[in-house]
């Protein structure tokens, strides 16, 4: 298994510290909003590395946090807490927030079929080993303190700028040069471990008590001290988007390297955007589409998954509607192939020709060529293709491929028969029904119609079935 380390800008041969286990933390969002399609996207690359690593017989421990606190407006330590900008937005607590846009994200990435993390730790909840973090920096005098915040003072770290390859006598923009006019801070790039309740920050919502003051930790610290809580001061892999290799990563770097002493990660994945006419998708350009529009445009989270998988994670991913379409009718092709292959009972084991054999190990060397999802689908369409496969070689392969692209093929015949917005339009129809309001419940009976289906009602229950 080869995979492309961020930090050494080169593909590289996996080798985890502990074979066959792999520690795999993943960056994850900040609570405070419904994510947009594009987070998605980064969340759905990360499932398919564990996917494609669990396939080829690893037994990866996956950790994706929750950021509850400390994310401020910018990745740098500026601007005003993400989470308590919402809490006023809506006029809810901070907890609250989380818990909502949790529980949102948490639905979404299941529709969109990732599999759940081993621990899903969020940030408010380790504040104590983050105050141990700090407090390890401080005796070791890699930190320091002023009358508004703990810095960590770069300048003790000569390993600084190893992942994002700059120089920090530049003053390079938004490398914790932040907004926190602090006279005593040393050097610009510096950057918050810990927020006292002063300032700006004096009405900070979610504080706790330390050995220095009250306040709240700082983003970066979050996710080193969850990370060695959970799986150790050196892990196989850690992943986020680009966005994080010049701050938040780097900054995680020289935290944890100078806190324990050892190396922080041995292989760094960093996955690129989804754009929108070519700029990256985001909420503040009204771009972020979430994963409900979507359905509401009658389209299965799954449409918007196969979608993703046409493109390798290093690149970025122009989305359109036409895209999406498209995405649409190959998955709606490939389960109507699927329900002319499928097989009642697959045996224990399938007696795979040697042509079959071949596309399986087409299909792991294109995984194993870091992750090239797009060629492993290729893949996928050959083996249905051909026609010197049997049907029950095709499906037992196709059951397997599944296991990396997540396409549920397995649940076929039962479920992927009726879409989401049929589905929806019979209950509608059923709820006009019991209100005897049948010229719309009949109006709608016709718009089922119109797409392709029937309705048949049978007593109280009602059955819906394609048309021949
Ligand atoms: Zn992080």
């Amino acid at each position: 298994m080869k995979l492309y380390n961020t930090l050494t800008r080169r593909l590289e041969e996996f080798q985890p510290i502990n074979s066959p286990h792999v520690s795999f933390y993943h960056c994850g969002p900040t609570v405070y909003w419904t994510q947009h399609i594009g987070n998605m996207r980064g969340m759905t690359m990360a499932d398919l590395i564990r996917r494609s690593l669990t396939y080829v017989g690893y037994n990866v421990n996956f950790v994706r946090n929750y950021t509850d606190v400390g994310h401020l407006t910018s990745d740098a330590d500026e601007g005003e807490d993400k989470m308590e900008k919402a809490s006023r937005r809506e006029k809810l607590s901070p907890d609250k927030i989380a818990q909502k846009y949790i529980d949102i994200f948490e639905k979404d990435i299941t529709l969109l079929n990732n599999l759940p993390a081993n621990h899903n730790p969020r940030a408010s909840q380790y504040v104590t080993e983050m105050i141990e973090m700090i407090k390890i920096l401080i005796n070791k005098k890699h930190a320091y303190i002023t009358s508004q915040a703990i810095y960590f003072n770069v300048s003790t770290f000569s390993y600084y700028n190893a992942l994002n390859k700059q120089k920090i006598d530049l003053n390079i923009k938004g490398m914790g040069k932040g907004k926190v006019d602090d006279h005593e801070k040393k050097h610009p790039a510096d950057f918050v471990l810990w927020f006292f309740k002063v300032g700006e920050y004096k009405n900070a919502l979610q504080t706790w008590q330390s050995p220095w003051g009250k306040g709240f930790p700082g983003w970066h610290m979050e996710c080193s001290a969850m990370s060695k809580k959970l799986l150790g001061e050196t892990i196989d892999i850690h992943m986020g988007g680009i966005e994080h290799i010049p701050v938040h990563h780097t900054n995680e770097i020289a935290q944890s390297e100078s806190a324990n002493e050892k190396k922080f990660v041995n292989c760094w994945l960093h996955n690129e955007h989804l754009t929108i006419s070519g700029d990256k998708m985001a909420k503040s350009q009204g771009t972020g589409y979430s994963l409900s529009e979507l359905i509401e445009k009658g389209f299965d989270p799954l449409d918007l998954r196969y979608f993703f998988l046409t493109a390798h994670y290093r690149s970025r991913q122009n989305f359109t509607w036409e895209a999406l379409k498209n995405a649409k009718q190959s998955r709606e092709q490939l389960i109507s192939i699927l329900q002319t292959i499928y097989q009642d009972h697959l045996p224990d084991k399938i007696d795979y020709s040697n042509k079959a054999l071949g596309y399986k190990k087409t299909f792991i060397e294109a995984i194993s060529n870091d992750i090239q999802i797009p060629q492993a689908l290729a893949v996928l369409w050959n083996t249905v293709k051909n026609k010197n496969i049997s049907p029950l070689e095709k499906y037992g392969l196709l059951l397997e491929f599944d296991q990396v692209f997540g396409l549920s093929l397995d649940l076929l015949p039962t479920q992927h028969r009726i879409p989401n917005e049929i589905r929806l339009l019979a209950e509608q129809r059923q709820e006009a029904k019991d209100k005897k309001d049948y010229v719309t419940a009949d109006n709608i009976r016709k718009q089922i119609e119109n797409k392709g289906y029937l309705i048949e009602d049978q007593e109280r229950l009602y059955h819906i079935k394609q048309k021949n």
